[in-house]
């Protein structure tokens, strides 16, 4: 058997004369910039998430720098942030010329632990940017509440978990204002790179607009420093595609998760997900000793694996200048060294589950 990790080729074959209709219709009109693929698609957005606002930009990575220039985070300022990420995260802040603050993960979820978050803010803290991991959102309250005794921005990192829920409330609604990604590989994924912004608040809105189109508030007229950085209208066409089916993706997901959790739960280390949430499964990921070992094992067999993330961001070589050492974060380390992802998309047959699991607790 060979078992694809995302199986993007039948994502495409599922709907793809709805997809091929779209995207000829977008070329045949010549919209190409900002057209109404995109605003239809931002108007479905905001309402699936149940957000007053929500923008159409260029990546997930774009999403998180205009979320931070429109907050006006900047030089001499510390955004706090997990360590157990994926770069952009924590590049982004750096970016901007401010300093990532890392606070390390609660071990059950693989999110920033918000009871260490307290003893990390200092009087340069601007906001704090949890990223809700695998598919499961940050503990979104409680990050809140401390926010708000401090008077900070909270930035929601929602690219692995549009569509997952905190007490029936959808990620990228929770926070000052939330970035998501709609990279080919997250759960709702476009033909290219594309992402989103959301907010509840107006003039946050109005600016972030105005700097996805290089601060412009009118033709050449631009009022801030911004950017380049637009939803492709074919992207958004689409999305505008996938955007209803993804509920019933999502349950496939869910499926395919619970499968795994209950053939795996008496070997290995399974995901956890809290009371009262749910999630995307943007990955399933284990803890297992002996990875490299493992991987090959079931490379051998055609199951592809992946690990999110083997290095954490405080010891990165560009993170070198903050001065961080091994031992700093001990959870995402040790974290670091034995997540192994599985293969997952909503795709998955039983059969396929099966293979997967049998071979993978065969060579424990
Ligand atoms: C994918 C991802 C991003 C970046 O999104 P792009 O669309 O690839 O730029 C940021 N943060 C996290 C946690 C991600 O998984």
């Amino acid at each position: 058997m060979k078992i694809d990790f995302a199986n993007l080729t039948k994502a495409y074959q599922e709907h793809s004369s709805e997809f091929e209709n779209a995207v000829f219709d977008v070329m045949s009109s010549a919209r190409y910039i900002l057209g109404k693929d995109t605003e239809d698609f931002e108007a479905s957005l905001k309402n699936y998430v149940k957000s007053d606002f929500a923008l159409g930009v260029s990546s997930g990575t774009d999403a998180l720098l205009l979320a931070m220039m429109a907050l006006g985070i900047r030089s001499g300022d510390e955004v706090i942030t997990t360590p157990f990420t994926f770069i952009a995260t924590a590049e982004t802040i750096a970016c901007l010329g401010a300093k990532p603050v890392f606070v390390d993960i609660d071990e059950k979820t693989f999110n920033i632990d918000p009871s260490k978050i307290e003893a990390a803010i200092t009087d340069r803290t601007k906001a704090i940017l949890p990223v809700s991991l695998y598919g499961q959102m940050a503990d979104m309250n409680t990050i809140n509440e401390i926010a708000s005794k401090h008077n900070l921005f909270v930035i929601e990192d929602a690219a692995q978990s549009f569509g997952a829920q905190y007490n029936g409330q959808l990620s990228c609604s929770m926070s000052t204002v939330s970035c998501t990604s709609f990279f080919p590989a997250k759960p709702l994924g476009c033909f290219g790179d594309g992402g989103a912004l959301f907010t509840n608040d107006k003039d946050l809105y109005e600016k972030m607009k105005a700097m996805r189109v290089h601060g412009q508030v009118k033709r050449y007229t631009h009022k801030y420093i911004g950017m380049g950085g637009r939803l492709d209208n074919l992207q958004a066409a689409v999305l505008n595609v996938k955007l209803p089916y993804y509920d019933e993706d999502i349950k496939r997901r869910q499926n395919v998760a619970k499968k795994y959790t209950a053939l795996l739960a008496d070997h290995l280390i399974t995901p956890e997900i809290e009371k009262g949430r749910t999630s995307v499964w943007a990955q399933y990921t284990i803890r297992v000793k002996d990875r490299t070992a493992l991987q090959s094992s079931l490379k051998e067999v055609g199951i592809p694996t992946a690990v999110h993330y083997p290095i954490p961001m405080h010891l990165q070589e560009c993170f070198a200048y903050l001065g961080y050492k091994i031992g700093d974060f001990p959870i995402s380390e040790i974290c670091a060294n034995e997540v192994m992802s599985l293969p997952m998309n909503p795709y998955l047959s039983d059969q396929e589950i099966e293979y997967i699991t049998t071979n993978l607790i065969k060579n424990l």
